[in-house]
């Protein structure tokens, strides 16, 4: 339990002061590392992922940014400061299943030999299917701050889940108070951080069983030897069951944030703490570019969008608008964004294609 006196709260290891607000379930010291629950009823081992000494950190970024043409840049004696932060997550793993029924109205394309010629049209079949799914299985990040998720925040936490990086409990991780200086405090307890999760979780398993419930109707429909163009569920229930929650210890992991003066500009550098992979680069962003994106994305809801209506398939015109939709929301927010424009480094595309789907990853191509 942390010690408070007259001043505010106190590490109970060295007595430096900590910072503490209304949120606080428990923050480590800047000063000795030490991990001081403000909330004792919910105290529990926290890991942390062992970054990356500084320096090579710094060489991997030179790397990253010789091979991106911005060597000049990210120099070592262009750094204005930098720091570590770590994140504390925990990652909530859920086992389900789910009982499901609907009812689904199948499109299917019939042919007729007229004279010389063949004639086409559609017919829909009503099919109804019914059954268990399962297992669904998945892993979902949650931040135990009560701030927003950033892009990057949520990049660090795909990347965490991709990598074979090891959590140690803190205070054998060896750490020093570099590091401690920009851990932040834990104002998310587990039962918040699985009841936010399991929320998560439901919905994914209710997005993969109405996928489910309209792929079984249209096999059914083929193996009548039906040729099946696009189906649409007319109702649907889905029951999920046998839910399993279970949350992991709360875990540190580790961003590196270095500025750096260039030019009349400044640059920021964002990497994964414990590989130095690039998660974002930051410059300064100019007017004309920011009008340049803002026609762009005038130009892409417009066009994609346009000729997704006049498109006769539905299924590509929906895609079409999608994209357009896509390319105008990624165009819109380079405009917006306050000062700067973002080279993603590969592991944030990553993930934000895994989010976003393909449309991101060709909204991304066409501009
Ligand atoms: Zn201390």
């Amino acid at each position: 339990m942390v010690a408070f006196s007259g001043e505010g709260f106190r590490c109970v290891n060295c007595g430096a002061p900590l910072e503490v607000s209304p949120d606080t379930i428990a923050v480590i010291c800047s000063y000795c590392g030490y991990l001081n629950w403000v909330r004792a009823d919910l105290k529990e081992e926290v890991l942390v992922i062992r970054p990356l000494d500084e320096r090579e950190l710094l060489k991997r970024l030179q790397g990253f940014a010789s091979g991106k043409g911005l060597a000049g840049v990210f120099k070592e004696e262009n750094i204005v400061n930098k720091a570590f932060i770590a994140i504390p997550y925990y990652f909530v793993d859920a086992v389900a299943e789910a009982d499901y029924s609907g009812r689904v109205a199948v499109y299917v394309r019939k042919c007729r030999r007229e004279k010389d010629r063949e004639v086409c049209w559609t017919e829909s079949r009503r099919i109804s299917v019914k059954g268990i799914y399962g297992p669904y299985e998945n892993r979902i990040p949650v931040v135990a701050r009560r701030s927003t998720e950033t892009v990057s925040i949520k990049a660090l936490a795909s990347k965490y889940m991709e990598s074979k990086a090891e959590a140690l409990p803190i205070e054998r991780a060896g750490l020093g108070k570099d590091f401690w200086k920009g851990a932040l405090s834990i104002e998310v307890d587990k039962e918040a951080a699985m009841d936010i999760a399991l929320n998560i979780h439901l919905n994914k398993l209710r997005e993969i069983v109405t996928n489910e419930i309209k792929r079984e109707a249209e096999r059914i429909a083929k193996r009548w030897g039906e040729t099946v163009v696009g189906s649409t569920i007319l109702w649907k229930r889905i029951t999920p069951k046998n839910v399993k929650v279970v949350a992991s210890k709360p875990i540190l992991l580790p961003m590196y944030i270095a500025s750096y003066r260039y030019g009349n500009g400044f640059y920021r550098a964002i990497l994964c703490g414990w590989d130095g992979d690039a998660i974002v680069l930051e410059k300064p962003m100019r007017a004309s570019e920011r009008a340049l994106w803002i026609a762009l994305a005038t130009l892409s809801a417009g066009l994609l969008g346009g000729v997704g209506i006049a498109t006769l398939s539905a299924y590509i015109g929906f895609l079409l608008i999608i994209l357009g939709f896509a390319a105008s929301w990624y165009c819109m927010r380079k405009a917006l964004a306050p000062v700067k424009a973002k080279i993603f480094g590969t592991s944030a595309i990553e993930s934000m294609e895994k989010e976003l789907g393909k449309a991101f990853s060709l909204a991304r191509w066409w501009i």
